[in-house]
């Protein structure tokens, strides 16, 4: 993984250097919407500390932080109305994993059924 890069775009973001459209903040995390929405609703929830992945938010990220992280997570999730019919979480890690923006963030998607591709898997031959 590379180092921090304090010039990334969801570091500039969290800065206020570059526009949002904000959907939640508090003290641990920024939650917005994403710039090339993949599902009726895509939001993008990032912690507010300088960290990579999801290995190095874990490794690093003082315990009060990592709580109120999560935390954010399931309070987007649940005041976007998401709650009731379900929706998708996932977090790119990596280049392997997709992973173009080196700010730990997590995706949510909601809004329709998701597919069962999980990891973009061809879908299983026919019989
Ligand atoms: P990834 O690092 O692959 O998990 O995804 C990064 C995500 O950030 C992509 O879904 C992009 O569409 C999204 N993105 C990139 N720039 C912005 C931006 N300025 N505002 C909101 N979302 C962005």
């Amino acid at each position: 993984m590379p180092p921090y890069d304090r010039n990334n775009i969801f570091a500039r973001i969290l800065r206020g250097e570059l526009p949002c459209k904000k959907v939640y903040e508090d003290a641990f995390a920024l939650a917005f919407r994403d710039i090339r929405p993949l599902a009726p609703v895509h939001v993008l929830v990032i912690p507010k500390g300088e960290y990579v992945s999801q290995a190095d938010f874990c490794a690093e990220a003082p315990a009060e932080l990592l709580v109120g992280f999560w935390r954010a997570v399931a309070k987007v999730a649940k005041d976007l109305g998401l709650e009731p019919d379900g929706y998708r979480m996932v977090a790119n890690h990596g280049p392997n994993g997709g992973q173009l923006v080196f700010h730990f963030h997590v995706h949510l998607f909601g809004g329709r059924q998701m597919s069962h591709r999980m990891g973009n898997a061809p879908e299983p031959e026919q019989k």
